[in-house]
């Protein structure tokens, strides 16, 4: 009997600001910053941006982040 392999845990997120909607790959920041920690865009986010929610992929870019009053937090604020 053949089983599917389940992928809850480690489903693709559909990384994006939650805001504007641009991809990782998109915004040109963050592919610089990758370009230089020698790493992938979605890897950047996903480890050094401090508004990356792991829960479902979003982020807030910076541009995005000014526009909505740069929320902040003492445990840290990550994009809903
Ligand atoms: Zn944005």
């Amino acid at each position: 009997m053949e089983r599917k392999a389940k992928l809850s845990k480690e489903e693709p997120l559909d990384l994006k600001c939650f805001v504007c909607g641009k991809k990782p790959e998109e915004i040109t920041e963050y592919i610089e910053a990758a370009v230089a920690n020698d790493t992938t865009v979605e890897d950047y986010v996903k480890t050094e941006e401090g508004t990356y929610n792991k829960e479902n992929g979003h982020f807030c870019c910076t541009d995005c982040y000014i526009k909505i009053g740069m929320p902040s937090s003492d445990f840290g604020w990550i994009a809903p």
